[in-house]
């Protein structure tokens, strides 16, 4: 295959062994500075240049968009998507990514552990936040920090009141997030290419550093996942879009609780503390796919009038529980079931004998008026009970 490396770093450890290893198979690859393109929509078609040339037909890219110029490196990454060029880590993958805020957002319907997070933007809900994510103390975050930068730790509400007005005061935004006190300055990183964990570490602060990036100094050590870890970080990536992805974890009491998703993940440390080939796992699985373009289902479904995507629950009390797809007259109303979703397992491409449960989610393309009835009312929100610390009674002990 032909490949272009989107990278500012032609020189850098990560682009030389991707490189490297795209040549080592035999494909024709060229490392390309991402600033350089223009995109081209003069024309009947979207197109891009290259240093002010014309550029020749790549069958795939794999982005290395640093944390700098994530829009204008997303909007070439979009172009070469348009173009029908395969992307393992399409625009909207890395724009959802980058941003720690909008990665939990998403990320938090999905039943995936992570650490209590909150958002504010009025003075006046600052310590109602902290107190939300479980007191202090508790850990502040910029929502585009990178290599630990931005990453705080307030010893007490105070201080962490402190912090949050003098970032806000400078137009910087800022996560509030319980402090995980139990991982002990260590933390997980998996390297998930496609639908598996290829080299996971962990890593290690220095001294009593709470953040265990390497770039603070932080040790690192091969390590074999469970089930749980490697699952999660699977599906976390699968989630957020990117199929090469860093997903970092911290240990907490009850399991996996996963921080961040990268996007372009740095393979020095993982290739020298596991010893294990990730840039040739990227190369190969990229050979792989390159065949499968980004299709935005959703989009290119709809354009047949009134036909769509949608996803019906089967209610408990509808007839159709406890009979077949086959049987459950979805194929007569023309509707077809694209995937079924139980509880936290997926069947693709259910088969017609598949007997339907209530609660079953379907993902289903067909006429949105015959689908109209089975959309879900939307979910009550169950209100969590807060346990109120008891009131001193004045006067008692
Ligand atoms: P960055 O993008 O800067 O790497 P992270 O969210 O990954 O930001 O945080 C950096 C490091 O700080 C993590 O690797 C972890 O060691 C530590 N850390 C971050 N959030 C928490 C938390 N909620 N509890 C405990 N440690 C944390
Ligand atoms: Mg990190």
């Amino acid at each position: 295959m032909k490949l272009a490396i989107l990278s500012r770093a032609p020189r850098s450890y990560s682009t030389q062994r991707l490189r490297t290893a795209a040549l080592d198979r035999g494909h024709d690859v060229k490392v390309l500075n991402t600033l350089r393109f223009s995109i081209d929509l003069s024309g009947d078609e979207p197109d891009l240049q290259f240093r002010g040339k014309p550029l020749s037909d790549y069958d795939a890219i794999l982005p290395r968009i640093g944390n700098s110029i994530t829009y204008f490196g997303t909007a070439v990454v979009r172009q070469f998507e348009q173009m029908d060029v395969y992307t393992p880590n399409p625009a909207y993958g890395i724009t959802n990514s980058r941003d720690k805020l909008r990665a939990t957002q998403i990320l938090s319907r999905h039943s995936i552990g992570m650490p209590a997070t909150a958002f504010v933007r009025d003075r006046a809900d600052v310590i109602p936040a902290i107190e939300m994510v479980g007191g202090a103390p508790v850990v502040i975050k910029l929502l585009e920090g990178t290599q630990g930068i931005g990453v705080i730790l307030a010893p007490d509400i105070k201080v962490a009141e402190a912090i949050i007005e003098t970032l806000q005061s400078t137009k910087q935004q800022v996560l509030i997030q319980r402090f995980v006190k139990e991982s002990k300055g260590r933390d997980i990183r998996a390297l998930v290419v496609g639908d598996r964990v290829v080299a996971a570490m962990r890593r290690v602060a220095k001294g009593d550093e709470f953040r265990s990036n390497v770039h603070r100094g932080g040790s690192v050590e091969r390590v074999e996942l469970d089930e749980e870890f490697e699952s999660t970080a699977v599906r976390a990536a699968q989630i957020m879009g990117l199929k090469v992805a860093g997903v970092d974890m911290l240990e907490g009491r009850d399991g996996p609780l996963v921080m961040e998703v990268n996007s372009s993940p740095g393979l020095e440390g993982i290739e020298t503390a596991t010893k294990l080939d990730v840039a040739g796992a990227i190369i190969d699985y990229i050979d792989n796919q390159v065949a499968f373009p980004q299709i935005d289902v959703r989009q290119r479904l709809s354009v047949s009038t009134g036909y769509g995507v949608a996803e019906l629950l089967v209610h408990g009390d509808a007839d159709i529980v406890g009979k077949t797809i086959g049987e459950s007259g979805l194929g007569e109303r023309d509707i077809t079931v694209l995937t079924l979703n139980r509880g936290s397992r997926v069947i693709p491409n259910p088969r017609n004998s598949h007997t339907l449960q209530a609660d079953d989610r379907l993902l289903c393309f067909g006429k949105l008026e015959e689908m109209r009835g089975m959309i879900p009312t939307r979910r009550k929100r169950r209100h969590r009970v807060k346990k109120l610390p008891k009131q001193p009674i004045h006067g008692e002990d």
